[in-house]
């Protein structure tokens, strides 16, 4: 195995000095060196190619032992330390104190044609900041966070990145939701792969500790490895960083709102400081559209984290960084001027995305009720997402009357679509061949730019769930064909059809679990 591993980054972090697991409060520091446990017949059972490039290794390098044993813990490359990062957040719009890395282990960073890349193991044993569970990950939500991790890049949505999954060999025991029995599940473990896992929660810590030192070290390490461009740290620097911070989480929010995905656990320790997607839990994919749905199952009551909310809650998980910062900048007026502006570019860009998904190129002061109608009439009946706004390339804007027919595949139960349904609908294909008059592009023109916003194959939360029930008999077959698909979403390809299609009935009420 050719890589060159280091801990460059942590070193100029302070560290918890305790060398081992036990569970408890760190002060003052910004990571503890922990041991992964060992595990006691790792298996690989998929690799990401493209993070080997980006990694600097060879596919070769990933079929030595020594590789399986580094992706499950069990080598620790000489030179190197393992740590557990200490962060805090806010769970459910609830202060919750120290929470930190409680499955994950840090490796190293790797320098590699021009990036930086922190290593880490999701469920590789327990650390100080476990809490009550028991650091580790079953095979099940290690799939999940795998496959929809790299789905999620070539979506082209900013996301931390996978580069392996392994079963441990080990058993672990987890109360399953659905039959509230306990049962024992297989072990896996995820190779997580990101230029930095800091997190909202991260910065939180510091303040509500009021360890003003050790906070603006994490803040201007943070400046210095990953916010270069922004200068060197000063008061000014630091409303830039938040500024930009802001703008970047908004971007994503923006994308899986395009791509209608749902994060399901917005917590302030699961928001990347660099606003990337971190931590595939109990996430969904829109099936029907509806701006109700959430697939967290412990969020039903209040549905917080559903789909419309999740651009409100980037702005709640901002004003409680805002507070993280505030004693660093000193100053609420250029922060309120930033949350003010989020405000006003999710207006903003949230249009202008919903213009590219209608293959809109041109402004025009119809557009917003355009969409807000298609809104609307996309939660009359169950309407798949992704099925609609693919199918809606084909629409042709001389032919209004057959826009009805190109999207029905869509409907979920076409016995729904009542007279007064297909009435509205009418009227909507009616106001977008209209408004399609005004852009000078041609059908197959916008076409080819629809297809380019509109995924044809996201990962439906039952395709997890097959590639889930075939690896628990030990086939790993369906997680390689879902690998490979998702790699091109946006593209046509034929011998993959079948996962071109609405979710089937037997999936309705399954929902991923993140333990
Ligand atoms: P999450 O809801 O996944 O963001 O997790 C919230 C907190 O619980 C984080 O500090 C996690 O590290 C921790 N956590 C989640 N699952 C486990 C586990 N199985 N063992 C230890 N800590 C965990
Ligand atoms: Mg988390
Ligand atoms: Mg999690």
């Amino acid at each position: 195995m050719n890589l060159q591993i280091k801990n460059k980054f942590t070193t100029e972090l302070p560290a918890d000095p305790i060398l081992e697991n036990t569970r408890r409060q760190v002060y003052n520091s910004c990571y503890s060196y922990v041991k992964p446990k060992s595990t006691s017949n790792p298996e690989l059972l998929h690799v990401s190619p493209e993070m080997l490039e980006n990694l600097g290794m060879k596919e070769e390098d990933s079929k030595s032992k020594l590789f399986l044993k580094f992706v499950t813990g069990n080598h620790v490359v000489k030179g190197t330390k393992p740590y557990a990062m200490n962060y805090a957040g806010h769970q459910f719009g609830n202060w919750a104190g120290q929470l930190g890395d409680g499955r994950a282990i840090n490796l190293g960073e790797v320098e590699h044609n021009s990036m930086q890349w922190t290593l880490q193991l999701k469920g590789a044993g327990e650390t100080p900041y476990s809490r009550t569970a028991d650091g580790l990950a079953v095979l099940r939500s290690s799939i999940r966070e795998y496959l929809c991790s790299e789905a999620m890049h070539h979506l082209g949505v900013p996301t931390t990145r996978a580069l392996a999954l392994a079963l441990t060999g080990d058993q672990v025991i987890r109360d399953v939701m659905y039959n509230g029995n306990s049962a024992y599940e297989k072990g896996a473990i995820v190779t997580r792969v990101s230029p930095s896992f800091l997190r909202f929660g991260n910065y939180e810590l510091f303040a509500a500790r009021q360890d003003i030192n050790t906070l603006k070290t994490l803040v201007d390490f943070t400046l210095k490895h990953h916010f270069s461009h922004l200068g060197k740290p000063s008061k000014d620097t630091y409303i830039q960083f938040f500024a930009e911070v802001s703008q970047r989480t908004l971007d994503m929010i923006i994308h899986w709102q395009r791509v209608g995905f749902v994060h399901g656990v917005m917590n302030t320790d699961n928001m990347s400081i660099l606003g990337l997607t971190i931590d595939y839990g109990p996430y969904g994919w829109l099936e029907g559209f509806d701006f109700g749905w959430t697939p967290n199952t412990t969020d039903s009551q209040y549905k917080r984290y559903r789909f419309a909310n999740q651009p409100n809650i980037g702005l709640w998980n901002l004003y409680q960084l805002a507070n993280a910062l505030y004693p660093l900048i000193e100053e609420a007026e250029p922060i309120e001027t930033i949350l003010n502006q989020y405000k006003t570019d999710f207006d903003a860009k949230s249009l202008q995305m919903m213009r590219t998904k209608l293959g809109l190129q041109t402004v025009n002061e119809s557009d917003k009720s355009l969409i807000q109608d298609l809104e609307d009439y996309l939660q009359l009946t169950e309407t798949d997402m992704t099925i609609f706004f693919r199918n809606l390339a084909n629409f042709h804007k001389t032919e209004p009357s057959k826009g009805l027919k190109i999207i029905n595949e869509a409907f979920y139960n076409s016995v729904e679509v009542s007279d007064s349904i297909s009435e509205k609908w009418d009227y909507w294909f009616n106001q977008y061949a209209k408004r399609l008059q005004d852009e000078s592009v041609t059908d197959e023109q916008r076409k080819t730019s629809m297809n380019k916003v509109n995924p044809k194959y996201v990962l439906r939360n039952y395709m997890a769930q097959l590639a889930i029930d075939a690896a628990n008999i030990g086939d790993y077959n369906v997680i390689d064909e879902l690998f490979q698909l998702l790699k091109q979403p946006y593209e046509e390809q034929p011998e993959f059809e079948k996962w071109y299609a609405k979710r089937p009935e037997w999936a309705r009420h399954k929902v991923g679990c993140s333990m």
